[in-house]
């Protein structure tokens, strides 16, 4: 009999051991412990004592997704649950949730079924707060360089050519260009604004890869505003706020410990997109993780073109760590959408379209493969699936050599992942061959070539006259040598939503370039992609409620 539960009422009914006993299961002293209720910690990673051999990284990335997600953080938690059940030490390493999808379309990231992370619906809202933070500390520079500007200018800057926006934890595209300071000379300096999304913010991703308290006021220190009147970048540094900005951070960039159902560890930290961002969760928190456990599994945004290559570019090149193991998460349902069956028929069954689609995670499969790691392929099943589909994904991936794991988390949990985590343990046996596909010297243009046609699989990248301006100037004032985060739409290879399964000849067009000092990387803007995303007409917000007594109702 199959579990027809909404994710919500499952969480509510799963009994949770109080955090403390969960920190004890992995030798978290309490020293290292801030408790924030009964369930829900920060630790200290300064007070975790570091191993010699430190853990082995799982990384679970997807094919490219369906709007609904496919369930890379359900087989996520259900991976490390089931890890857990065959005897390995786990800790399972997430993101955090941003409002805009949990209100808008896709929902929240705490897993699904019998595979979440507790307490889903605080996770999913506002949880300890580091969104906040981060809002916070994105919007008190905006504040700080307004009042610069009011205040008579010292540094010369050009209104025109202030590239740091505003940000809000929410879809709000009313907001995506904006003017502010109207109201005449006690109100600031008018001038043209915009918010993004704040898991785009800049800040999300230098907590995201910040080593430590004293290198995230570096990082910050070194984010570029803008631009004076004579074109010279203008930095936090000359603003002199770093000290403020970090002080707003110093409890963010502390990794929050939870639990999933089955118990098991959990890490979460850190949440920036991986269509607009770089996807992965924080460094600091993988890092405390592998000195906490002997496997740890973390995922990466949305299909392995985005959240994977970023984790390998980005990510793991600052760590100073890569992937031990990946696994790339299928589903009939968006297997067949890739071999071009309309999207509300994906529930009937269709081997040929399931065939044809395919091609889209062998792209997958080869890009991971052309990293040196040999992904396992987690079939996350749907009670839609049929036996006939999946016995032919089964024996077509048999027929590439590609070991593929029927994975039953959702439905089951941990028990459901037992097959999976073997397959994944039988790759961390291996030593790893993992190298990167770019080197940082690389020139700009070079590195976006190189993801375009070995990770995307296209043909060249092309630059609008504009985003070679930009390079040129990247470029004079030094700052070329850094790693590319690019923003392209999760739902094709390309940079054109509607061309699925594996488009071949194509052509990605670079629109901007815009430098990221802090965080370290160029982001390069492709296609149609947005900073800040909209609402659908029927947001999942008209769902939901809350209970008298407060429990919340409806959040999926
Ligand atoms: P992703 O991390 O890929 O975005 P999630 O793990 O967040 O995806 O899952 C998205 C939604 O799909 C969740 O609401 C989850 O409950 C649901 N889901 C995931 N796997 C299954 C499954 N096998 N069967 C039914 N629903 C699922």
């Amino acid at each position: 009999e199959v579990n027809l539960l909404s994710d919500l009422t499952i969480a509510k009914q799963a009994v949770m051991q109080p955090i403390q006993q969960i920190a004890n299961s992995i030798g978290i002293s309490e020293d290292a412990l801030e408790l924030y209720g009964k369930y829900k910690a920060k630790i200290d990673p300064g007070k975790i004592s570091k191993k010699k051999n430190p853990g082995k990284i799982v990384l679970v990335t997807a094919i490219s997704p369906t709007a609904a997600g496919e369930g890379k953080s359900t087989v996520t938690v259900g991976l490390a649950d089931a890890m857990k059940q065959i005897g390995q030490s786990v800790v399972v390493a997430l993101r955090e949730p941003s409002l805009g999808p949990v209100m808008g379309v896709k929902g929240g990231a705490t897993g699904g079924g019998y595979a979440q992370v507790l307490p889903m619906e605080e996770i999913n809202l506002h949880f300890n707060g580091d969104i906040h933070a981060i809002t916070t500390a994105n919007n008190a520079l905006a504040a700080f360089i307004d009042n610069h500007l009011h205040q008579g200018n010292d540094l010369n800057i050009d209104p025109r050519r202030i590239s740091w926006k505003r940000v809000l934890d929410m879809n709000d595209r009313a907001l995506r260009h904006i003017t502010i300071g109207l109201g005449g000379p006690g109100q600031g300096i008018p001038r043209e604004d915009g918010f993004d999304i704040t898991v785009a913010s800049e800040i999300m991703a230098i907590l995201c890869l910040a080593e430590n308290l004293v290198d995230l006021k570096e990082r910050l220190a070194r984010i570029v505003i803008g631009y004076t009147y004579a074109k010279e970048p203008v930095t936090v540094r000359d603003l002199g706020v770093e000290g403020a900005l970090t002080l707003l951070l110093k409890e963010a960039i502390k990794p929050n410990l939870v639990q999933t159902i089955e118990g098991t560890p959990a890490l979460i930290h850190g949440g920036p997109f991986a269509n607009i961002a770089h996807g992965c969760n924080s460094i600091i928190a993988t890092r405390t993780a592998t000195h906490l456990a002997g496997v740890v599994v973390t995922e990466a945004g949305f299909g392995a073109d985005l959240g994977a290559e970023k984790f390998m570019h980005i990510k793991s090149r600052q760590a100073g760590f890569a992937p031990d193991a990946v696994v790339i998460v299928a589903t009939i349902r968006a297997l067949k959408m890739q071999g071009g069956k309309a999207k509300d028929q994906l529930k009937e069954e269709d081997v040929d379209a399931l065939l044809v689609g395919t091609s889209n995670l062998s792209k997958h499969v080869e890009t991971i493969r052309a990293f040196g790691i040999e992904p396992v392929i987690a079939l996350n099943k749907f009670i839609a699936d049929t036996e006939e589909e999946t016995k032919a994904l089964l024996s077509w991936c048999q027929e590439q050599n590609i070991a593929i794991a029927l994975t039953e988390v959702w439905e089951k949990g941990g028990a459901g992942g037992v097959e999976l985590a073997k397959l994944v343990l039988n790759e961390l046996d291996k030593p790893s061959n993992f190298a990167p596909l770019y080197d940082l010297e690389d020139s700009i243009e070079n590195k976006v070539r190189t993801i375009v046609q070995q990770v995307y699989g296209g043909k060249d990248v092309v630059f609008t006259d504009a985003a070679k301006k930009q390079i040129d100037q990247l470029v004079s004032y030094g700052w070329d040598a850094l790693p590319i985060c690019m923003a392209k739409t999760q739902y094709s290879l390309s940079d054109r939503p509607k061309l699925l399964g594996r488009p071949t000849d194509f052509t990605i067009t670079v629109r901007e370039v815009k430098p990221k000092l802090g965080a370290g990387f160029l982001v390069c803007l492709t296609g149609d992609i947005m900073t800040m995303p909209g609402l659908p007409k029927k947001p999942a917000a008209l769902n939901m409620d809350v209970a008298e007594d407060g429990q919340a109702l409806g959040l999926f």
